[in-house]
This record gives C-alpha cells, sequence and structure tokens, in this order.
C-alpha cells in the first residue's frame, strides 16, 4: 500500500453504524499497551491515524481505517479494558461477537502478542472467540526489538504451542518491531494477498 491514503473513517457502535460491506476488511485485536497503534501507524504510513482508538470514549467502539482505497482496516479496541463498568464490558462484548461472526468481508484477525509477554489468559479468551466465529486469525508478534535473538525461540515455542489448541489459528507467525520497521512489509503483503 502507497500509506498516503489511509484515514481515520468511524467509529462504530452498533452493527448498524458499520460501512457497506463493499471491500476486504481485517480487523487488529490486542491487549492494551500491546503496540497496536503503533503498529496501525506504521502500517499505514501515517503518525497519528490509530490515536483516535486510545482517546477516552473511544475504547468501546469499532474502529474503521480505510487502507489503499481497496481495505478496511479494523481497530478492535476494548479487550483488557478490566476497569470499564460491568454493562460497558458486556455491550462490548455482544458487539465484537456480532462483528466477528456477521461480516462477510472480513478475511483475517489479527492477534498482537507482545514478544516479551507471550499469550496470555485474556488472549486465550479473543482466540476462543475467533474460533467460534470462525474466523480466522494469525498472530502478530509486537515489540521484537525487546527480545534478544537468543531468547526469542523460547516465546514463540509457548505461542506456537497455545495455538496448536485453537482451530482458527493460521500457523505461521509475523514477527514485528513497529520501532525498527521489522515485519512492516510482511504484514503488508499478507493484508494485500487477502481475496
Ligand atoms: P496500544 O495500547 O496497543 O495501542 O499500544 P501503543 O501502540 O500505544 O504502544 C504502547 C507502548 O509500547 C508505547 O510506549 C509504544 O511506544 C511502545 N511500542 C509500541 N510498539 C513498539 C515496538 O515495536 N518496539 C518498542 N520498543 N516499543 C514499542
Amino acid at each position: 500500500f502507497a500509506g498516503n491514503n489511509s484515514d481515520f473513517l468511524k467509529g462504530v457502535v452498533a452493527m448498524s453504524g458499520l460501512p457497506s460491506a463493499d471491500r476486504i476488511e481485517v480487523c487488529f485485536a490486542g491487549r492494551s499497551n500491546v503496540g497496536k497503534s503503533t503498529l496501525i501507524n506504521a502500517l499505514t504510513g501515517r503518525t497519528r491515524l490509530a490515536r483516535a482508538s486510545n482517546t477516552p470514549g473511544r475504547t468501546q467502539e469499532i474502529n474503521y481505517f480505510t487502507l489503499a482505497d481497496s481495505h478496511y482496516l479494523v481497530d478492535l479496541p476494548g479487550y483488557g479494558y478490566a476497569n470499564a463498568p460491568l454493562p460497558v464490558i458486556e455491550k462490548w462484548q455482544r458487539l465484537l461477537k456480532q462483528y466477528l461472526s456477521g461480516r462477510a468481508t472480513l478475511r483475517r484477525a489479527f492477534v498482537l502478542v507482545d514478544m516479551r509477554h507471550g499469550i496470555k489468559d485474556v488472549d486465550e479468551e479473543i482466540m476462543s472467540l475467533l474460533d467460534s466465529s470462525a474466523v480466522t486469525f494469525q498472530v502478530v508478534m509486537t515489540k521484537a526489538d525487546k527480545v534478544k535473538e537468543k531468547d526469542r525461540e523460547k516465546v514463540m515455542a509457548q505461542v506456537r504451542e497455545k495455538l496448536s489448541k485453537h482451530p482458527a489459528a493460521f500457523p505461521e507467525l509475523v514477527i514485528t518491531s513497529s520501532e525498527k520497521g521489522d515485519g512492516i512489509p510482511t504484514l503488508r503483503a499478507i493484508i494485500a494477498g487477502l481475496d
């Protein structure tokens, strides 16, 4: 993608607010602080693009970005927000379930996992939801620059072991560092190759 024609489109709070399903889309999920905004910014080649999703009030929305006029990039904030009131969490989870099981143009979910920490219980929850929604998901390891080459294999082995129990998991992991730019072209190519 050229990157210069990506834009924040809208924040969606109900299924009725989704843009028309006229192009392929991919979604990004991850615990807060995993590096999701930074990765989306790196992918789209913009510096402020994903900010919107981190502003208070936007955390329970499905945030749509356009990507090169041919794809939607969907930011799914809101998991790992244990501090939110229960009704808010439940409303969000309902919307998330409806979105994941009802969006025909959704081709793949990318679940971001911090390379230093591996897969946590909250990650398992979203992965199980993706399994039951039959949405293929691919794990993107973030912040690879923070883990020495020699220590990576141990985390990767844990991730692979956990993924083996999820039928919707795509086996190949993507290793990224938004800081260094590692893995960003690979991820872009994966998205561009989906049809
Ligand atoms: P989000 O909550 O998942 O959207 O996380 P952010 O994108 O806001 O990132 C959380 C923190 O991790 C910020 O301080 C980022 O600068 C940092 N960060 C994100 N990606 C990387 C990376 O690839 N390498 C390093 N070293 N830090 C990163």
